[in-house]
């Protein structure tokens, strides 16, 4: 599994270190992570990789397109490895828990805009937000799950 993560920071011509490696697993192993979180995971294996490391690696794997940056509103910066295929995520509104979602209907960016203004549109990016079911059911959530909005 190494030798995967090499070959892809080889093909972004990134060299290959050991906390850009260590970044990169914990992203695979841990989706949707902030970045405490990676920190946290990355020193639990590298205590020697400091924060700071760890901050600029997240920040070159994000420009050169391995790492994917996404920052639900009101909510801190995750990261993930899941790169390319325009799919979203539902965020629940209690607990920040979050999940993928593939493209709604058909390819990207599945959503079809009322009015393009002539642009090219290849991607759309969509938080569907509510309430993730642990949340739902230990009544702890600020709404219903209910359709109907009843207690
Ligand atoms: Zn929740
Ligand atoms: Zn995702």
């Amino acid at each position: 599994m190494t030798a995967e993560l090499e070959a892809q920071l080889r093909a972004v011509s990134l060299r290959v270190t050991r906390p850009r490696l260590a970044v990169l697993a914990a992203l695979r192993d841990h989706p949707h992570v902030d970045t405490d979180r990676v920190i946290a995971l990355v020193r639990a294996d590298h205590p020697t990789v400091s924060h700071q490391a760890v901050y600029d690696v997240l920040r070159a794997l994000t420009e050169v397109g391995l790492v994917r940056r996404i920052q639900p509103a009101r909510a801190t910066a995750r990261y993930e490895v899941r790169v390319g295929d325009n799919h979203h995520h539902v965020v629940c509104r209690s607990c920040g828990a979050i999940a993928d979602v593939d493209c709604a209907v058909g390819h990207a960016p599945c959503l079809t805009a009322a009015d393009d203004h002539g642009f090219v549109v290849d991607e759309a990016e969509v938080v569907y937000w509510g309430t993730c079911p642990d949340c739902a059911t230990d009544g702890t959530s600020p709404r219903s799950a209910s359709p109907e909005g009843n207690e």
